[in-house]
C-alpha cells in the first residue's frame, strides 16, 4: 500500500523437531527442483530453476494477454465494480486484493465473494470469450500492515477464526496472509513491535499454509531472520519488490517470488530493471498496488488495476519476451503462488 507517505517500496522460535523437519522439507524440495532445472545462463540468479521462454511458448496457445494484477487495493476504491469492469475491459483476468487490517481485510474479502466472475480460463481461448463471457476472479488476503502493527492482531485472527470455523479457509476466497512485513523507512509502528506482528502472521501462513505477502521496506536483515526464524513458508510472496541484486538473490534462495510493480517504469529505476532482467521467470508476478504507483506515463492519476497491463508490458519487454507471454507466465506463477487450481 502507497498512500502519500509512500508505503512501498515483518518471537517464537519453534522448539524441536517439527521445525527442523519442515526446513529440511523445503530444503529437500528446493533441491529436488535444482536436479531437474536447465543450467544456470549467463547472468541468471545462481543456480535458480528457469522457465524459458520457449518453454512457456510451446505450454500454451497464446492467442492473447489475460493479465493478473497480484496486488491491489481494489476495496479501497469508491466505485469498486466500475474499476473491476475497466480491468476486465483491459484483459486482465484476475486480481488480489490485499487487506491490511481487520476492517480492509473484511472489505476484500466482500468484495472477491462479490464482485468474482466465474473462474477466468487459462489464456489459451480466444479473447472474446475471455473478457466477455467470464469476468474476472478476484481474490483476497489477510493481515496487518507493519504501519498499522501498533493495534495489535487480535481484530485479524479473530477474522480469521470466523472464516476457519464459517466455510474453512480453504472454500474461502482467502488466498495469503498479508499484507504484512517490516518497514523501517516510515516507522508507523515500534520496530519491536512490527517484528512481533510480523513473525506471527509468518506463524499464521504457516499454519493454514496460505502464501505470505510481504511489504518489506528497509528492513532486509530483520526480514530475513524473523523468516528464517519462523519456517519460510512454502508460498512467500515480496510484493512491490524495492530491493538491488543481493536482496533479491537472498530472496529466491528461500524459495520466494518477486512482483514488480509500476516503479519499474520510473525513471530512476535502472536497478529495479536490472533485477527483472535477472529474475527466474517461474519467480516473476506483476501487480499494480493500486491505487497507489501509478506507472509512466500515468503518473499522478489514480492508479487501477487495468494498468498492470503497462507494468506488465514493461517487464516484458525487460525479459525479451511478447506481452502475451510475460502475461501467461505471471497467470501461471500466480496460480501456483496462490494455490488457485489446486
Ligand atoms: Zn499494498
Amino acid at each position: 500500500m502507497d498512500d502519500s507517505s509512500d508505503r512501498t517500496e515483518g518471537g517464537k522460535q519453534r522448539e524441536g523437531s517439527w521445525f527442523l523437519r519442515r526446513r529440511g522439507a523445503i530444503r529437500r524440495s528446493r533441491a529436488s527442483e535444482q536436479e531437474t532445472s536447465a543450467p544456470a545462463g549467463p547472468g541468471s540468479m545462481a543456480g535458480e530453476p528457469r522457465l524459458s521462454p520457449s518453454a512457456v511458448a510451446s505450454s500454451q496457445p497464446q492467442p492473447t494477454a489475460i493479465w493478473t494484477d497480484s496486488h491491489c487495493h481494489l476495496q479501497d476504491d469508491t466505485d469498486p465494480a466500475a474499476t473491476l469492469a475497466l480491468a476486465r475491459a483491459a484483459r486482465v483476468g484476475r486480481v488480489v486484493c490485499a487487506g491490511t487490517d481487520a476492517a480492509s481485510s473484511r472489505r476484500a474479502v466482500f468484495l472477491a465473494n462479490e464482485l468474482s466472475g466465474n473462474r477466468a480460463p487459462a489464456p489459451s481461448v480466444g479473447p472474446e470469450q475471455a473478457a466477455s463471457a467470464q469476468g474476472t476472479e478476484v481474490w483476497a488476503t489477510v493481515g496487518l500492515h507493519p504501519h498499522d502493527a501498533k493495534d495489535g492482531l487480535g481484530s485479524v485472527t479473530e477474522f480469521l477464526d470466523e472464516l476457519s470455523a464459517g466455510e474453512g479457509l480453504g472454500q474461502s476466497r482467502v488466498v495469503a496472509i498479508g499484507e504484512c512485513g517490516l518497514d523501517y523507512h516510515y516507522e508507523h509502528s515500534p520496530r519491536t513491535v512490527q517484528r512481533d506482528v510480523f513473525a506471527a502472521q509468518v506463524e499464521l501462513a504457516n499454519l493454514h499454509n496460505l502464501a505470505l505477502v510481504i511489504h518489506t521496506r528497509e528492513a532486509w536483515d530483520d526480514t530475513f531472520s524473523i523468516l528464517e526464524d519462523q519456517g519460510v513458508p512454502d508460498r512467500t510472496i515480496f510484493h512491490c519488490f524495492t530491493g538491488g541484486e543481493p536482496e533479491a538473490k537472498q530472496c529466491l534462495r528461500l524459495g520466494a517470488l518477486l512482483s514488480f510493480s509500476g516503479i519499474v517504469t520510473f525513471a530512476n529505476a535502472g536497478e529495479l530493471r536490472e533485477v527483472v532482467t535477472h529474475c527466474p521467470l517461474d519467480r516473476l508476478l506483476v501487480e499494480t498496488d493500486s491505487p497507489f504507483l501509478t506507472p509512466v506515463p500515468y503518473r499522478g492519476r489514480r492508479n487501477s488495476p487495468s494498468n498492470v497491463v503497462v507494468v506488465g508490458d514493461t517487464i516484458g519487454k525487460l525479459k525479451g519476451i511478447a506481452p502475451e507471454v510475460a502475461a501467461a507466465v505471471s497467470w501461471l506463477n500466480a496460480e501456483k503462488a496462490f494455490g488457485l487450481g489446486v
